[in-house]
């Protein structure tokens, strides 16, 4: 899911979600619910993918968290992993974590969509809510990003059209902070709570405040290449899912 610099203007609303924006109060109450999209290259999933995740999904309110493992990152090196093996880890850490019962309790429904890893080239996060909005007209979506992703968000393909199509929530990552002072876009879409996102169709960024953890899918890769297991930063499942396949040792 993501990036790759905006090629340049374009009202997206139009492109991505119809007269969304433009929406009366009745007609937004009638949507759907408010469905978070979580994209990562996920080369591991780890613990970082998932607790600030759940967290940050109950403070916004959302019924349901959609994992988006991309196939063709177009900002960053080709994943270590193959998109199999990380679709697959990611359906063990969903698994695990609604059995473990943070999911359970909070009554989030938690599916992957393998959309990207079975789209040809680049993984823009854009086509893929477009594709999501032509399933599911009725349906909201809020992206659910890292501060570290926020902040690179003006990079993206097609940005601005995107930042007006969905919402975002921002989870806080150790080492990230926002910008002071904000720029004038996220300024005006930022909103204090989750129930003025929930309220307004499209376009409002809330960062939710919550536990952090210091983990990231390099330092596990690097942690096992040097002959750990990073066994504390992962599911079980994913851990023994990453010894049997001998990933990421050499
Ligand atoms: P890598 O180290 O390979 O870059 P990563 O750990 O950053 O990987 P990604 O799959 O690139 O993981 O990230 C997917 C999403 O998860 C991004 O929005 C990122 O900001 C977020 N994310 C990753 N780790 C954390 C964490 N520890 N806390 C909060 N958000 C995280």
């Amino acid at each position: 899911m993501t990036a790759i610099r905006d090629r340049g203007g374009g009202d997206l609303r139009g492109d991505l979600c119809g007269d969304l924006c433009g929406d009366s109060r009745e007609q937004r109450r009638q949507r759907g619910q408010l469905c978070g999209l979580f994209g990562g290259t996920f080369d591991p999933i780890h613990l970082g993918h998932l607790r600030p995740v759940m967290a940050a999904a109950r403070a916004a309110g959302l019924a349901k968290v959609i994992y988006i493992p991309a196939g063709a990152p177009p900002h960053r090196p080709r994943p270590v992993a193959s998109a199999g093996d990380r679709l697959a880890m990611v359906k063990m850490a969903l698994d695990a974590e609604l059995k473990d019962s943070a999911a359970a309790d909070m009554e989030i429904k938690l599916e992957v969509d393998d959309i990207e890893i079975k789209r040809r080239g680049p993984s823009f996060t854009f086509d893929t809510v477009q594709e999501l909005h032509r399933r599911a007209p009725q349906t909201r979506y809020a992206l659910l990003l890292g501060l570290d992703a926020l902040l690179g968000l003006e990079t993206w393909h097609r940005w601005k059209a995107l930042q007006r199509g969905v919402h975002i929530i921002g989870i806080a990552r150790p080492g990230w902070r926002a910008p002071a002072p904000l720029p004038a876009w996220w300024r005006r879409a930022q909103v204090e709570s989750a129930a003025e996102l929930r309220a307004a169709a499209a376009g409002k960024i809330f960062i939710a405040e919550t536990a952090t953890a210091a983990v990231s899918s390099t330092a596990v890769r690097a942690r096992i290449q040097a002959g750990g297991d990073a066994g504390e930063c992962l599911p079980p499942a994913v851990r023994d899912y990453i010894r049997v396949h001998h990933l990421y040792a050499d």
